[in-house]
């Protein structure tokens, strides 16, 4: 018996069979966090830091297996039926995990954003635009 992984189990393995619903890109442009591909790359080129501490961004294994520093997605406003330029961003783990469900005013009054010196003034251009 070979030991290769045909590409469907490599995907099963990666978790992209997870929504069987969504797994459509070629229809519906998707990726897995149901984000239009166009704006994913938009995304990714403009935010090469997280947008809210400015800490660059690593590979998962880059760090000793930490994964604060790994980009995630998020939605500035805690809605996930905004997916908009305005609001989707990547932003590290560590500050993914701290922010979790807060909206973003009361978060940037917490002890993480306190303790990191994030501030209204310190965050990327496209959360600022959220601050008025
Ligand atoms: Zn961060």
């Amino acid at each position: 018996m070979s030991e290769k992984i045909g590409c469907q189990d490599s995907f099963r393995q990666a978790g992209l069979f997870e929504s069987p619903e969504r797994f459509d890109f070629a229809e519906q442009k998707m990726n897995r966090w149901g984000i239009p591909l166009e704006m994913e790359a938009v995304i990714r080129e403009r935010d090469q830091a997280c947008v809210y501490c400015g800490i660059a961004f690593l590979e998962a294994d880059a760090n000793g297996g930490s994964r604060k520093r790994v980009a995630t997605w998020e939605h500035i406003v805690n809605d996930a039926r905004i997916v908009t330029l305005e609001n989707i961003a990547l932003c590290c783990n560590s500050c993914n995990a701290s922010k979790g469900a807060k909206d973003l005013v009361v978060w940037l009054a917490s002890d993480y954003c306190q303790r990191k010196s994030i501030s209204r003034d310190s965050v990327a251009s496209v959360v600022q635009a959220h601050l008025g």
